[in-house]
């Protein structure tokens, strides 16, 4: 009998199986490149700031190098396949046409920008976006509305009331995948806000789960891509959706180096 590498339980179909490897993002969406996965502790080093060290900065922390892109085993053979074949690939499109779009109008980060993107497959990115969430999550959110969704090809059934999925374009070389968190603001500190983001250059996305009315989030809103038929092709308006630059591990902190900057120089001035 053979015996069984990477056993697991599949984060979509929810079933134990052999688990098998996967590019997130897919790898022909400029997901090639050598990357080091910090393990928490030391992705803490760059929270904090204690050895003076700038949130940007991962200099000398003890990460493991990751050959020819980012890569984890999430989903069993069949779920890796079907959703490659199904949606990965409208997604795959997307990102290389994105990519064409910041290099021929030379697309800066800090920057918003609008612009059309044609033969575009609306449902099958969205559903690539809420598989890739799914495989940084454990079993599906716990929902398994969502897995039937994601598992069941052309459906479009999907609450976008709890999940509400926000995108932006990333600049190269900024990689940021976290599972669900919870932020607290403090202006609102009884209602946390829970989200999971994916963010690799060229695009990344952040999915809220029942996001508070009151909260605007980074990005454009392509909740109304799941209104679409899976066989749906058409040209999408992108209107002012902004190009983020990444300089924490910390989800969802688009904070330029200035900012960054400022916010230390503010906390050390309110310590004195
Ligand atoms: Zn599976």
């Amino acid at each position: 009998m053979r015996a069984v590498k990477h056993p697991g339980k599949c984060r979509l179909c929810g079933e134990l199986k052999e688990l098998t490897p996967e590019h997130i993002p897919p790898k022909s969406a400029f997901n090639i490149n050598n990357i080091t996965v910090l393990p928490f502790e030391e992705v803490c080093k760059t929270l904090t700031g204690a050895d003076g060290r700038m949130p940007w900065d991962i200099n000398g922390l003890k990460g493991k190098v990751q050959q020819g892109g980012h890569k984890k085993y999430c989903l069993c053979k069949e779920c890796n396949n079907n959703t490659g074949n199904w949606y990965m690939r409208a997604y795959t499109d997307f990102a290389k046409t994105v990519n064409a779009i910041i290099q021929i109008e030379h697309l800066l980060p800090g920057n918003t920008y609008s612009f059309t993107i044609k033969d575009l497959y609306p449902l099958r990115v969205f559903k690539a976006m809420m598989t890739m969430i799914c495989d940084l999550n454990n079993d599906c959110l716990g929902d398994s509305n969502l897995r039937d969704f994601l598992m069941t090809k052309e459906s479009n059934i999907i609450d976008t009331s709890k999940y509400s999925l926000y995108m932006y374009l990333v600049s190269p070389q900024a990689v940021r995948m976290s599972g669900i968190s919870a932020q607290v603001h403090i202006d609102d500190p009884k209602n946390p806000v829970l989200v999971s983001e994916m963010s690799a250059y060229p695009i990344g996305f952040a999915m809220y789960l029942d996001k508070p009315k009151d909260y605007t989030p980074f990005g454009l809103n392509v909740d109304c891509f799941a209104d679409a038929d899976y066989n749906t092709k058409c040209n999408v308006q992108f209107s002012g959706i902004p190009y983020l630059d990444i300089n924490s591990q910390f989800p969802i902190d688009f904070r330029s180096k200035d900012d960054i900057i400022n916010c230390i120089v503010a906390n050390e001035e309110s310590m004195e």
